[in-house]
């Protein structure tokens, strides 16, 4: 048994193996008596892996790593924490893909929340194995006449699309990139180019299951302690850990005949031009399509916007959409300034959708549109080549050693109204570095899919964008490029341009009030009731 798992995953120390490695004196010795202290690790590997995140600019190490097999284990560890003397800190860890130790804690514990899937199955994620894996169960609730998800918070996105496709579901709400665990973006928002529609991630839960900061596992949702289900989504895991999240689901696209094999158009149009890219994207999302259990006929599905600076490349690694000649055309382009845009948008069959009928559906919502003539680029794709279109160039970039690199990212939700005044940023700020070739998103929501209960902070406008300033890894001069982020912030700030930062990234309370504004009473209200003993995840540096 020891070499079997020990072949698996070197790194990860075996499940319920008894603890053999030095105890940390970090921590209450009493601890080590509890069962859960033969899941509790000290070893080096264990201690680097919770000290480091995708980021690769911060790094904070703890006391120990907890590996659990149950969500037992978190209530017991948590649990122990709260009734201790000295109170240590636990931060749940999902994939570790924050970029400045948001998952990190000094001195506490880190509980691997993906040990709860390898205890379950055998983590093989790259193959469609998932219905072996119990912690991810498609079910129908009679009294709503819907059917939802019940997903472990470890499970990652990519797991939850191929289980849910083998009974033709599918969540409606995604992010660009799949690797990424159910509760690390509750905890955020979980935004991409569906959100204009069916709203962020955190707007399409019915239930929660999370372990307090007093170590007490409850039940939350919008009728049952409410106070708790609206403050953890959004809520930068403060309140506690979400061990099991029901989520709404939709019929998936459908192939509309054996021998089409697509189930999804996609279309990329190039601006030269900032007023109508935005002009154009402001139109597009406010074309609501009906949608409803039966599925969904009219409307776009997805709607993003991108920016390529300086003649980069218009592939790069989050997406490989253009072809060869393609680039050719594109790079022929002498847009003013050196900024193209683009805006995508994807359209999926539905059963009695056709080509045709698509295709007749698509012409009228692109129809008036002002992107560059000629500069239109079309393509058929499968649903999961659709949404896992990052995994492609992820595997690209790691097979180069370019992945494990610094990511100093910026996210940014701007107001409408301030766009133009913004768009500054894009041509005084950026397109001046030559080095600001990485990938740049900036496209917009529409507030009222959003759910202000929650703890997520938006811009008070009906509209807002999203800015995914999401630094190129080819090159690790990472420091001019926070440089650049924080000329950014500067220059919103001097101008008035009331930015909200999403992915928060502060470090004084001061800053945190600010970013928070109305929602910080109830938000400090709600840490009070949750985690009085401030224990829960102390990376996001809001209480610590
Ligand atoms: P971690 O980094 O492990 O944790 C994030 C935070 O959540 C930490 O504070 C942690 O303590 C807390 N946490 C983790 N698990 C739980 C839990 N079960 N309960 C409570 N708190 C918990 N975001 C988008 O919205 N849209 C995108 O398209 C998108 N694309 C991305 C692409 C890449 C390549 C990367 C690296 C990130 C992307 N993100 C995107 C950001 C991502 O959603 C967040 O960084 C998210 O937190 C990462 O999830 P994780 O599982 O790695 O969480």
């Amino acid at each position: 048994c020891f070499l079997i798992i020990f072949v698996i995953s070197p790194l990860v120390p075996i499940v319920g193996f008894k603890q053999t490695s030095p105890w940390t004196d970090l921590l209450p010795s009493d601890l080590e008596s509890l069962d859960i202290a033969a899941r509790l690790q000290v070893d080096e590997a264990s201690l680097a892996m919770a000290s480091t995140d995708f980021g690769r600019i911060v790094s904070v190490i703890p006391a120990a790593v907890l590996y659990p097999t149950s969500v037992e284990d978190i209530a017991s560890l948590v649990k122990f924490s709260y009734n201790s003397p000295l109170p240590f800190k636990i931060s749940p860890r999902g994939q570790g893909h924050s970029c400045r130790g948001q998952a990190m804690v000094e001195n506490g514990v880190v509980i691997d929340m993906t040990s709860l899937n390898r205890a379950k199955y055998n983590n093989n994620h790259s193959n469609n194995n998932s219905s072996s894996n119990d912690r991810i169960r498609v079910l129908y609730d009679g009294s709503m006449g819907v059917y939802f998800a019940d997903v472990g918070g470890e499970q990652l996105w990519i797991d939850v699309l191929h289980a849910t496709l083998e009974h033709g579901l599918a969540p409606v709400s995604w992010t660009d990139y799949l690797y990424l665990t159910v509760g690390g973006t509750l905890s955020n928002a979980g935004i991409s180019g569906q959100a204009f529609r069916y709203g962020p991630q955190i707007t399409n839960v019915y239930e929660l299951d999370v372990v307090t900061g007093k170590g007490d596992l409850i039940t939350c949702s919008k009728k049952i302690n409410p106070e708790l289900f609206y403050a953890v989504l959004g809520g930068l895991g403060q309140f506690g850990i979400i061990t099991r999240a029901s989520i709404q689901l939709h019929p998936a696209p459908k192939r509309v005949s054996s021998i089409i094999l697509h189930t999804v158009k996609w279309v990329r149009m190039l601006y030269d031009d900032f007023s109508r890219f935005t002009r154009d994207q402001e139109h597009l999302i406010s074309l609501n399509g009906d949608h409803g259990l039966l599925g969904d006929f009219y409307g776009l599905h997805f709607v993003e916007g991108s920016l390529i600076m300086n003649q980069a490349n218009p592939n790069n690694w989050r997406s490989s959409f253009f072809s060869p000649s393609d680039q050719v055309k594109i790079a022929s382009l002498r847009a003013p300034g050196g900024i193209i845009y683009y805006i995508e948008v994807a359209k999926y069959y539905y059963h009695d959708s056709d080509n045709i009928k698509i295709d007749r559906e698509l012409e009228d919502q692109l129809q008036g549109l002002k992107f560059l003539g000629g500069f239109r680029f079309t393509k058929d794709v499968t649903f999961v080549e659709f949404l896992n279109r990052v995994r492609r160039g992820e595997l690209a970039l790691q097979s180069k050693g370019q992945w494990d690199v610094p990511h100093p990212w910026l996210n940014l939700f701007i107001p409408k109204s301030q766009i133009q005044k913004f768009s500054h940023v894009f041509t005084e700020i950026i397109a001046k570095n030559d080095k600001a070739l990485g990938t740049i998103l900036f496209y917009p929501f529409n507030r009222n899919k959003w759910d202000d209960k929650m703890s997520a902070v938006i811009p008070a406008e009906d509209v807002f964008y999203t800015l995914g300033l999401l630094h190129s890894s080819e090159f690790d001069d990472w420091e001019a490029l926070e440089d650049q982020n924080k000329q950014i912030l500067k220059y919103c700030d001097e101008n008035g341009i009331k930015i909200k930062q999403y992915l928060p990234n502060y470090s004084t309370r001061e800053e945190w009030k600010s970013h928070f504004g109305d929602k910080w009473k109830i938000f400090l209200e709600t840490k009070g009731l949750f985690d009085p003993k401030m224990i829960m995840t102390p990376g996001q540096r809001i209480f610590h």
